[in-house]
């Protein structure tokens, strides 16, 4: 198989090209439920491994510092002008290497180090780049934390709000990486203003829902938007820094010279191709699909017995609590995967457990929208992680294999974009 699709590689480095067929295999077979990941389209795939990776790039487009940019120019220009029509923001920079080195570029325009800055807390679903300890942007910052409530598994915004006027924060991160629900954005600037405070939206994992209006934007609310590209948006791995006008060039700045070299063209090609992609009909029902399946996966995990953080879902994500199960996160999360279902265990709010044994399993909608599964399928869904946990608890592997085959006739009917037909 991948002699054929990779003909060069196969040739030059048998070895490499075998696990990448492996890979492909793996990909099409199992069903994939973390959900920053995806699939992307077979021509974000082209566009990622083009001849564009040869050039050097540092600067701007009209701005370079190496001649031979006439292509490269346009290739950026293009996936710039597509992030601003797309998230309807003044301006868009497309050149950080991924989400945590946009996020530094941030505090770096932003910030100086010892400075106080704010986000949710990792273990309440925030992202170890919103000032974590273990972070560098929790060492060299003063990392505050807000959570949620305890009772609602909510952001508690008048905890939000008390703790920003007691802390005056220089940048406030809203956003995670294990939030079920709609972030308020307008409640965030309200109390960033009262703080005096930058206020950024990392919307990593939901960019695709936003783009495809099935998530609530900030572009109005917010100082900067923080976005990686490869999660819900369908893109290259890379990411995105938007923001209005009066922030265009402490962002610029930021990235490059700031914190980075030349940028990675082939990827920008990927992601002018992702925007274009995201700004056709199709991906605005991809962006609603992907919502509906997870409201219709939480309902028959809730029937199933399955507790919910917060009860069930608003976007693509569902954080699965075992607290009251036989077998903690990371154990059911090796049996789903030994039933051909991939997920990752995760730490629930107030979690009992350790954060490398901890007691969730996070799953997430967007690679089987992306394939092609619809609400009628979730029972089906729910129905083998529901299996899957019970056998990890009766150590059946019999069981589990059954549940494999299942998933490996379903996931044939549907293949995967980008994939080879097996
Ligand atoms: C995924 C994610 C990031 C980091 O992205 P990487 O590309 O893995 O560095 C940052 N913030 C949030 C909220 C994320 O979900």
């Amino acid at each position: 198989m991948s002699a054929s699709r990779h003909p060069a590689l196969s040739a030059t480095d048998p070895e490499l090209a075998s696990y990448v067929a492996a890979e492909e295999v793996l990909q099409a077979e199992t069903l994939r439920l973390i959900p920053s990941e995806n699939y992307v389209s077979a021509a974000v795939l082209e566009a990622s491994g083009t001849v564009l990776q040869n050039k050097y790039s540092e600067g701007y487009p009209g701005r370079r510092y190496y001649e031979g940019q006439q292509n490269i120019d346009r290739v950026e220009a293009l996936a710039i002008e597509r992030a601003k029509g797309l998230f309807g923001v003044d301006h868009a920079n497309v050149q950080p290497y991924s989400g945590s080195p946009a996020n530094l570029a941030v505090y770096l325009a932003f910030a100086k180090p010892g400075d106080t800055v704010m986000g949710m807390a990792l273990p309440m679903g925030g992202h170890l780049t919103h000032g974590w300890g273990v972070s560098a942007t929790g060492s060299w910052f003063r990392g505050v934390q807000y959570g949620v409530r305890a009772d609602t598994g909510l952001i508690d915004y008048d905890a939000v709000r008390e703790l920003a006027l007691a802390e005056r924060p220089k940048v406030i991160f809203c956003g995670g990486t294990a939030l079920p629900r709609t972030i308020d954005f307008a409640a965030f600037a309200e109390i960033s203003r009262e703080a005096g405070s930058v206020l950024v939206a990392d919307v990593a994992h939901i960019a695709g829902l936003i783009a495809g209006g099935a998530h609530p934007s900030p572009a109005d609310h917010v100082d900067v938007i923080s976005t990686t590209t490869h999660k819900t948006l369908r893109g290259p791995r890379g990411a995105m820094l938007m923001c209005r006008e009066e922030h265009a060039k402490a962002i610029d700045k930021a990235v490059f010279p700031g914190l980075q070299g030349g940028p990675h063209n082939q990827t920008t090609a990927g992601i002018a191709v992702a925007l274009h992609e995201a700004a056709q009909p199709s991906f605005v029902r991809y962006a609603h699909a992907v919502v509906a399946n997870a409201k219709a996966l939480a309902a028959a995990l809730l029937e199933r017995g399955f507790d919910l953080v917060s009860g069930g879902t608003d976007n693509h994500l569902i954080l699965i609590d075992l607290t009251g199960k036989e077998v903690p996160g990371k154990v059911a999360a090796k049996a789903l995967d030994r039933a051909g279902i991939v997920v990752n265990y995760n730490t629930v709010p107030f979690d009992p457990r350790k954060p490398f044994d901890p007691s969730g399993v996070r799953i997430g909608t967007p690679s089987l929208t992306s394939r092609g599964l619809t609400t009628e399928h979730m029972p089906v869904v729910a129905d083998w992680i529901a299996r899957a946990v019970d056998a990890a608890a009766k150590g059946d592997e019999p069981a589990l294999a059954v549940i494999r085959a299942e998933v490996g006739d379903l996931m044939a009917a549907f293949p995967a974009p980008g994939l080879p037909l097996s």
